[in-house]
């Protein structure tokens, strides 16, 4: 297949520190930035060596491209999506798909009716941990799975306490930015996730924007005629030393990933069985964005699927989605 060439939708950091050189990698080419700002997009074409640049989407959207990324806030992945779709180009967005699950339902159902490939840019299912971990349980290593948990938290980056800690911006607050990439990986390992309980706060004393900035989980998943399971997750823009962890146990043995939640992933899987524990070889050199370029590559060529399809990225976001409306009600919400 010829090299893809993609327009980039919003002069982002994750476009600038790890998605452009992905793009690069696995054979794109980047034509071309849109910035809601005139000199952020200049400026942007300058640094990364875009030949292109425009504030009109519309201006991209008619450039000789295959497929768009977007990195955009939150609260555009739909309009934009939308108009990506609509304009027969190939999408890669980031997550949150969109703020509401049937705006995101309805990226789906545009993709499938136009036959282009919708991903959510989620880098963790496709981490050679995660594929292990998911090898593991399917082959029966631990036994039936009866619980999970994931600790993901981080120090957000001074560079990044933007608009995710406005209080009242749309799209904003940790859970909608961690909690969605837990659930990207614990919903294809654990079944059908069908209610979630949810407490959130602010904690940071530089945390000015007032946005909740730590969030524990629970979400029971339920499979066909297995026992319902339990996950638990913790994620933080406020811990700087605790590093990310997966933890699934089952009735046979239990396995614990280290570093499992980063976007670099140098982590260990070590499966504990009544025979003891032991470390499970996993190939962790290649970078997770290329990863998930390649999937998507190999997606619209028709050899593959994405690592995140849109209907992946749709669970992840009504998981989230469901853990924002707990926190906020102080119920327990269910998914239908
Ligand atoms: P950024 O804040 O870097 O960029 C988001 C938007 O903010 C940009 O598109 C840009 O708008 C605007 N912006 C950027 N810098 C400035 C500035 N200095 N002044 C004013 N506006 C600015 O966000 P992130 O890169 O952290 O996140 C972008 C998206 O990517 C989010 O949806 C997030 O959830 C996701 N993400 C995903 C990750 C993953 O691993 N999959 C990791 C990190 C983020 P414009 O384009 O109009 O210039």
């Amino acid at each position: 297949m010829p090299a893809l060439k993609w327009g980039l939708i919003g002069a982002s950091d994750i476009a600038a520190t790890r998605v452009i050189g992905a793009i690069r990698a696995s054979g794109g080419d980047t034509v071309g930035v849109f910035s809601g700002s005139a000199d952020r997009a200049r400026d942007f074409a300058a640094v990364h060596g875009l030949p292109n640049f425009t504030t009109e989407l519309d201006g991209l959207l008619g450039w000789d491209i295959d497929a768009v990324y977007i990195s955009s806030t939150n609260a555009l992945h739909f309009e934009q999506a939308t108009s990506a779709l609509t304009a027969g180009k190939h999408v890669l967005c980031e997550k949150p798909l969109a703020l509401e699950a049937g705006q995101a339902e309805a990226m789906v159902e545009l993709a499938e009716e136009r036959g282009l490939v919708l991903a959510a840019n989620h880098h963790l299912p496709g981490s050679p941990l995660h594929a292990t971990v998911r090898d593991l349980v399917a082959a029966g290593a631990i036994g039936t799975v009866l619980s999970a948990k994931i600790a993901h938290a981080v120090l957000l980056p001074e560079r990044l306490r933007g608009w995710r800690l406005g209080k009242g911006t749309p799209g904003s607050g940790v859970i909608l930015d961690i909690t969605c990439h837990d659930a990207s990986v614990l919903n294809p390992l654990l079944g059908t996730p069908v209610a979630v309980t949810a407490l959130a706060v602010q904690q940071a004393g530089w945390n000015t924007g007032g946005q909740e900035d730590a969030a524990m989980t629970v979400i029971r998943y339920e499979r066909d005629d297995l026992p319902p399971v339990l996950a638990q997750t913790h994620d933080s823009f406020t811990v700087g030393y605790a590093g990310t962890s997966l933890e699934v146990h089952g009735t046979e043995g239990t396995i614990r990933v280290t570093d499992a939640m980063t976007q670099d992933t140098p982590g260990q899987v070590i499966l504990t069985t009544g025979s003891g524990s032991r470390a499970v070889d996993v190939d962790c050199s290649e970078d997770l964005y290329v990863i998930g370029l390649r999937a998507f590559i190999a997606a619209v060529d028709g050899t593959g699927r994405p690592a995140a399809t849109g209907r992946d990225g749709l669970m992840a976001l009504k998981v989230a989605l469901a853990a924002q409306e707990s926190a906020n009600s102080g119920r327990t919400v269910h998914i239908n």
